[in-house]
């Protein structure tokens, strides 16, 4: 089970391991990972801090513009993101129950759903605030794969 969340509902005993997949972390978190490499970059972070900062961040800004970038990154840097995620893929067979943890309130408009939705495209058992169906965003990775 690949379970995504908010750091403010991580209690470390609840799972066998936690990747904190942001980019930066000023204080670590305890019982968590820190794991960069599955976070926006600094390019794309950036971006979504305009957004926010121009009163532009929604549901829209998100579909439009974050999750393109965020999937696009994926694959871009896919000799560093494949590996992390069929790891988790692995982990998720054995039984392991694994969190991803960010700091974003929303998990709609958090990075995190879309991980969760590259783990469900591939079938793993992942866990979701409200059992929300990610995987479209696999198909939107796998169609970059196909260009
Ligand atoms: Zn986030």
């Amino acid at each position: 089970m690949i379970e995504i969340l908010n750091v403010r509902n991580f209690k470390e005993e609840n799972y066998d391991e936690a990747w904190l997949t942001v980019r930066a972390v000023k204080h670590p978190v305890a019982g968590t990972k820190h794991v960069p490499t599955l976070s926006p970059t600094w390019e794309l972070f950036h971006r979504y801090r305009e957004l926010v900062d121009s009163g532009q961040w929604n549901a829209q800004s998100f579909a439009e513009v974050y999750v393109p970038e965020f999937i696009g990154e994926m694959y871009i840097y896919r000799r560093e993101t494949f590996p992390l995620l069929n790891e988790l893929w692995k982990k998720d067979q054995k039984g392991k129950c694994i969190a991803l943890v960010c700091f974003c309130a929303d998990e709609a408009l958090c990075h995190r759903s879309i991980l969760a939705g590259l783990l469900q495209g591939v079938g793993c058992s992942v866990k979701t605030e409200h059992g929300t169906d990610y995987s479209m965003y696999y198909k939107m990775l796998m169609e970059l794969q196909g260009k």
